[in-house]
């Protein structure tokens, strides 16, 4: 079965954002997940020594590490301007090393270019848009060798429309990976954005996967709550999950929620967590595990 984990995002607007790599591994654990995903900045900070002993930690809790994140504007490797561009193939690089030494072999996020970027033209034609995707490719066939000798998959977060320009569904992704044409370049399909963009998320899951670009998997409600929350749902668990199920992705299955207020580029404006504690926060994400393995099982 699919390994399950929790995205260290689900505890913003909790005193635990700021808790660090070990809190969040931990808090991961106790949540019954198996996979702890983090964001690049705790492992650039640390030292390699330190990366080794993040490594054993993570391997005596019996859990996977995944990293999820990417580009701002100070760092786009698909900006107009090259030297923007090669800050970030430079940070790339360090991060690939970097997740090589803490043991982590999956790097997904929007990290083909920046988040919440929109095209800086009055006028998006599908010139413009292929030049800044141009730009992108250009820059990861340099990144992608790094990933190679890192054994690390690079994934690409399809995203919708209101976070990212350049690929808003599975196809987009998948001919991406294609003109890469690297075995390392994957896709991260995440059921929040696909609800908004494809016409049915179980077949761009199985879609990806036929093609061999299914990377990572990111779940959440379609108002971004833990999959299964108190029994509602506007998305077809069934369908997704038999997704996974017959097309044999076997990677890992993310919980990437967000139900508290503070973030103002996540625009989640009300509390749906009722209130909760980092305990209830905790046990909500252990529900939402429980919730997924039953309908793979
Ligand atoms: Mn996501």
């Amino acid at each position: 079965m699919n390994k399950i984990g929790l995205h260290y995002a689900y505890w913003i607007g909790t005193e635990a954002v700021d808790a660090g790599a070990y809190k969040w591994l931990e808090m991961a654990k106790k949540a019954g997940c198996e996979v702890n995903e983090i964001g690049m900045q705790a492992i650039l900070d640390m030292t390699t020594e330190e990366r080794r002993e993040y490594k054993k930690a993570v391997a005596d809790a019996g859990m996977c590490l995944s990293i999820n994140d990417g580009w701002t504007v100070k760092d786009d490797i698909a900006a107009d301007d090259p030297a923007v561009r090669r800050i970030g193939i430079e940070k790339a690089k360090r991060v690939l090393q970097a997740m090589y030494e803490v043991g982590s072999d999956r790097w997904s996020g929007i990290n083909y270019s920046q988040w919440l970027r929109r095209p800086g033209v009055p006028v998006c034609t599908p010139e413009y848009k292929r030049h800044v995707r141009d730009l992108s490719l250009e820059s990861m066939r340099e990144i992608i060798k790094t990933a190679e000798d890192c054994g690390v998959d690079y994934c690409f977060e399809i995203v919708n429309r209101f976070e990212q320009f350049i690929m808003n569904t599975a196809e987009e992704g998948v001919k991406f990976c294609e003109d890469l044409g690297s075995p390392n370049a994957k896709l991260l399909l995440d059921t929040f954005h696909m609800n908004i963009e494809e016409d049915n998320i179980a077949d761009a899951i199985k879609y990806a996967q036929s093609k061999g670009r299914m990377g990572h998997l990111h779940v959440g409600e379609s108002n971004r709550r833990v999959p299964g929350f108190e029994g509602r749902t506007n998305m077809n668990w069934d369908a997704i999950m038999g997704a996974v199920k017959e097309s044999g992705y076997a990677g890992y299955i993310v919980m990437e929620p967000f139900m508290t207020m503070g973030n103002t580029e996540i625009c989640c404006w009300r509390d749906m967590s009722h209130g909760a504690d980092v305990e209830t926060m905790i046990g909500y994400a252990k529900d939402g595990a429980d919730f997924l393995r039953g309908k793979l099982a």
